[in-house]
């Protein structure tokens, strides 16, 4: 996958589908689009309302604009088609996170604002999945299943105007977060920008570019619905695993 982004030819694809044995959606079962990303760059709460919102809660209040960006596991990446799959910590809240995914095409270093947007290959829905804490961010963020991406990537062409992408999450059929990419603080150029000034970035690399308000608990049960527009949606559902019980989550989580 990594090397079908970096050689990305929209012809020679297009060739092969209009040629090659085709399979109904609904036949296949997909799986998360980059599983094996160099890396998985995330900004913290990117929209003006969220960081309000986090002033009255347990949350942290980091602010992306001046705090820059954290990393996600790689291995907390799953897909359309897989549940996000609880720990087995008791006391603790796990948060949803409805954000846009950013797939960077072309790599480099040190990419300047103007040029930001020609690095992007495409975009997914991506949820980032917490475990609301003091403990190290990293850590709560990257339990297996924390970061759903996905259906799959839409191409950077389909998207008329990056800075203005509506993203809607829901939960059991109820309205928990509504954005649009046009009132993020750290644009989506910035944070290409930002994330090359440190890091070059390489096909494939995913950014998570931040939650809107509306963060909530999410239980064993629950269905998650995230949907972008233009982009795509995903239906996850939520169950409680066997795993990830440690004595670092026994204390209280404020
Ligand atoms: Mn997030």
């Amino acid at each position: 996958m990594l090397r079908f982004i970096a050689n990305f030819d929209r012809a020679t694809v297009e060739a092969r589908i209009a040629s090659g044995p085709c399979r109904p959606l609904a036949e296949v079962r997909l799986d998360t689009p980059v599983a094996w990303p160099n890396k998985v760059i995330a900004y913290p709460a990117n929209y003006h309302a969220h960081i309000e919102e986090m002033k009255d809660g347990l949350v942290s209040t980091f602010k992306t604009g001046g705090q820059g960006f954290f990393l996600k596991a790689n291995s907390s990446l799953s897909g359309p088609a897989d549940p996000i799959v609880l720990p087995a910590v008791v006391g603790r809240e796990v948060h949803h996170e409805c954000e846009l995914a950013i797939v960077i095409g072309k790599g480099g270093r040190d990419i300047g604002r103007a040029d930001a947007l020609d690095h992007i290959f495409g975009y997914a829905c991506l949820v980032d999945v917490v475990i609301r804490g003091r403990e190290e961010r990293v850590m709560r963020k990257s339990f297996d299943s924390f970061c759903p991406v996905g259906p799959w990537i839409t191409t950077a062409d389909e998207i008329a105007d990056p800075a203005n992408i509506a993203l809607e999450l829901h939960i059991n059929g109820a309205l928990r977060q509504s954005a649009n990419t046009r009132d993020l603080i750290v644009d989506i150029p910035e944070m290409i920008a930002m994330a090359s000034s440190v890091m070059t970035l390489f096909p494939g690399d995913i950014i998570a570019t931040g939650t809107p308000a509306g963060v909530a608990p999410i239980t064993d049960g629950d269905v998650l619905d995230i949907a972008i527009a233009g982009v795509g949606a995903m239906r996850l559902a939520i169950v409680r695993g066997t795993a990830g019980a440690h004595p670092v989550w026994d204390k209280p989580a404020s």
